[in-house]
């Protein structure tokens, strides 16, 4: 067992470091607050070649695997950018970059990968729905076949950077739920070109994460060609789990960092702020909170790196779904009590949107419900990895 990382590893992480001094909480705040898109920080990122971390040599980019992905996210996230140091990223790489490295003819590799790689692509992944929610198998959106090509129906709900992307990842249904011989048959990713008139992109208000949109998307009548089809018809489930897999991990990589990151700035503040005799964070009732969530953030980090190397060692999806979940739960846990022990050390401080721990607030509680919730994350180590019946029909 290896613990160490490679010296290219390595040098990608101080580049993510010094990427994030470059963009410090308060760069965050001043996005958050306006609404804007972070142009800065994405031209940096693709300049660093993060955008193609995932993809080829030969179609401009990197060539590594989600073990490097974390590692950049990590230390962008952990030194000041919070979840923006994961969110872009996600987003096109993992939602753009990653199936279509995996499934992707020839033919869409060309046209999709140097351009993500050259951060000239943003990314998009339309799967939730208002009526299928986590339960992805009661996915309504319908493509059906037509001429060459699928007309495709359906409503998505909250799909981030929609408003944005050049490229969406749709999930839609080419059998009927209650046609398949079964329920993981049916499921079809398709590759979008957006904008398109036939696709309606709303953006919904929403509490955090404001350095992004997310949206509503009505797609009625929309007409793409068999090329449009990423992997097999009908045979998407696996290739969706390739998705959110890795999206799990770079979550769960991003909430501890959330968490350590809070932790950091809690802890120097605390170091000099006095109210008695001596600094706050000399009293126990402070320190154990903290220390106790630190110390749960990085067991959950190296249980997410496991995930990791899983998954690039060509691990089966049972044995990257239990550690991604057990990863995922534990770092969302605890970097929900590092943010609000951090909140809580700086008193009526952490409650000012200028101090950021409120935005992290923001951020982490996200994770609890999205990409997958808590609940669905306990239920599948219950099931899959205890061997609990099933809850839920
Ligand atoms: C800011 C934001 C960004 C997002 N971005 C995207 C995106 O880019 N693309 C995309 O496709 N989706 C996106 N999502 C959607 C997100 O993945 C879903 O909101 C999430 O999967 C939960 O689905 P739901 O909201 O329909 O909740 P529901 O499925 O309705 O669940 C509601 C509650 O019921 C609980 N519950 C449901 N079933 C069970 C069960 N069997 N056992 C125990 N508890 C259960 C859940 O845990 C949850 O607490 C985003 C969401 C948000 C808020």
């Amino acid at each position: 067992m290896d613990f160490s990382f490679t010296e290219e590893q390595r040098l990608m992480a101080e580049t993510a470091r010094k990427i994030a001094k470059d963009f410090p909480p308060d760069y965050w705040y001043e996005k958050e607050e306006k609404g804007e898109f972070g142009e800065e920080f994405w031209r940096a990122i693709s300049d660093a070649g993060f955008l193609g971390i995932l993809i080829p040599e030969e179609y401009g980019g990197v060539g590594l695997g989600v073990t490097e992905l974390m590692l950049v996210i990590q230390e962008l996230c952990e030194n000041g950018c919070g979840m923006a140091g994961n969110w872009y990223i996600c987003l096109t790489e993992v939602f753009g970059a990653n199936p279509i490295v995996r499934y992707g003819t020839e033919e869409q590799k060309e046209k999709y990968l140097p351009g993500i790689a050259k951060g000239e692509l943003e990314f998009c992944m339309a799967l939730t729905e208002p009526n299928a929610g986590t339960n992805t198998f009661r996915t309504e959106t319908f493509a059906k076949k037509e001429g060459n090509g699928y007309r495709i129906n359906g409503t998505k709900m909250f799909i981030s950077g929609a408003d944005r992307a050049k490229g969406m990842l749709l999930i839609a249904r080419t059998t009927k739920a209650n046609e398949a011989p079964k329920k993981t048959h049916g499921i079809t990713l398709f590759l979008v070109d957006l904008p398109n008139e036939a696709v309606k992109v709303s953006p919904i208000p929403k509490h955090g994460i404001n350095y992004s949109k997310t949206c509503e998307v009505v797609i009625e009548d929309l007409w793409v060609p068999e090329s449009a089809v990423l992997g097999e018809v009908d045979k998407g489930w696996y290739a969706l789990l390739d998705v959110l897999d890795p999206e799990r991990l770079v979550f769960t990589i991003a909430s501890t960092a959330i968490g350590k990151l809070a932790i950091k700035y809690a802890v120097d503040y605390g170091n000099q702020r006095k109210v008695f005799a001596d600094p706050i964070s000399s009293y126990q009732a402070l320190q154990h909170p903290i220390a106790e969530a630190y110390s749960s953030l990085v067991s959950a980090e190296l249980l997410a790196y496991k995930a990791g190397w899983l998954f690039d060692h060509g691990g089966n999806y049972r044995e990257i779904g239990a550690v991604a979940n057990m990863a995922k739960a534990v770092a969302v846990e605890n970097a929900t009590k590092a943010v609000y022990w951090a909140m809580q050390t700086l008193g009526g401080y952490g409650y000012a949107k200028e101090y950021h721990v409120e935005r992290w607030w923001r951020e982490i509680n996200l994770v609890r419900l999205a990409p997958v919730t808590q609940q669905m994350a306990l239920n599948y180590i219950a099931q899959h990895v205890l061997g609990m019946p099933r809850s839920y029909r």
